[in-house]
């Protein structure tokens, strides 16, 4: 009988679910959307609906499926098992969500927050494989994280370490929707590069990217702007050099404050890897503290879309193993 490992990375905009076997290879996939309006019963009935489906192509007399992981966004209690903060599911706040899949699924469970899950996977089978500290960034709408220490997530008290998104860059920058000013995330994501771009126009600058877009400025995205920049456009190349050059200042504060060697890099922004990592390793090299940015290293996160599942998938082969140990 073969073991294997039902894995979930729970997104605000689609549900991918996955069975990986305890080495890593994924059997199989489905993906399909979240509809987080329909209200979170029907948004779990559905999911568990999918997930009893999509098992029935794997029978029992083949295959034993020893829990189930869920990489989930916001911030999650993990002694309760429930979903303490979560922005993007409004409505999901308090909910025991563990023990509503061990019910549904009948099968142990384990969760985590999306981007630890996505920095458990990248450590397991990715660019940080075999090292024990280090931090993730995922770069998209916003800017996700996770802090690696001695092989584990860093939790916190409340379990909502990790919000590297939200480090404060720039005190009097530009207002970030969590409250404060000048967070990286107004910096280093997808958004923040649209509007650097737009206020650039604004301000009178040319450039080729408002034809690009046909004349509507408000139709000017980061893939939008990478690719003007790619052509050789002044404004969108300066638009990620700054973008870098902040990224750079908070991987800057990580080694400072944690002396961690390895920085990885992903989601949807890191495509444009070449048009902003020589800003970020130019302020690694000006400002970290005596040696300390000596060695680190900053890479491109490699297990692309799956990170996320693998790192789910993983939250269940640790404990397994741990287990296996124990007896
Ligand atoms: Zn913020």
């Amino acid at each position: 009988m073969e073991e294997i490992i039902l894995a979930v990375d729970l997104g605000g905009t689609n549900v991918r679910i996955a069975t990986v076997n305890p080495q890593g290879k994924m059997l199989g996939k489905l993906s399909f959307p979240t509809e987080v309006s329909r209200g979170r019963e029907r948004v779990v009935e559905d999911i568990l609906s999918r997930i009893q489906g999509f098992l029935h192509g794997f029978p029992s007399g083949e295959f034993e499926v020893i829990g189930g992981g869920f990489g989930i966004p916001g911030a999650i209690a993990l002694d309760r098992g429930i979903i303490s903060q979560s922005p993007n599911f409004p409505g999901w706040e308090d909910f025991d969500i563990r023990s509503r899949l061990q019910k549904g699924l009948r099968m142990p469970i384990f969760i985590e927050n999306d981007a630890n899950a996505f920095s458990l996977g990248e450590g397991w089978l990715g660019a940080a494989r075999g090292v024990k500290d280090f931090c993730c960034l995922t770069l998209g709408t916003g800017v996700g994280g996770g802090i690696v220490l001695n092989g584990d997530i860093w939790h916190g008290t409340e379990g909502k370490a990790g919000e590297i998104g939200h480090m404060v860059i720039a005190v009097d920058g530009p207002p970030c929707h969590c409250g404060s000013r000048g967070c990286l995330e107004v910096f280093a994501s997808g958004s923040a590069i649209r509007r650097m771009a737009i206020e650039a126009i604004e301000g009178g600058e040319r450039t080729e990217l408002v034809e690009r877009c046909g004349d509507e400025i408000k139709d000017i995205t980061a893939k939008t702007v990478s690719e003007s920049a790619r052509g050789g456009d002044r404004l969108s190349r300066r638009v990620f050099q700054q973008m870098g050059m902040y990224l750079g200042v908070g991987l800057v504060n990580l080694v400072n404050l944690l002396n961690v060697q390895l920085m990885i890099i992903g989601g949807q922004v890191s495509e444009a890897w070449d048009l902003f990592i020589d800003s970020v390793r130019e302020e690694l090299e000006k400002r970290t503290v005596g040696s300390l940015g000596k060695g680190v290293r900053v890479e491109k996160a490699r297990c692309g879309d799956d990170a996320g599942i693998l790192g789910a998938a993983y939250l269940v082969k640790r404990e397994f193993e741990k287990h296996k140990r124990r007896r």
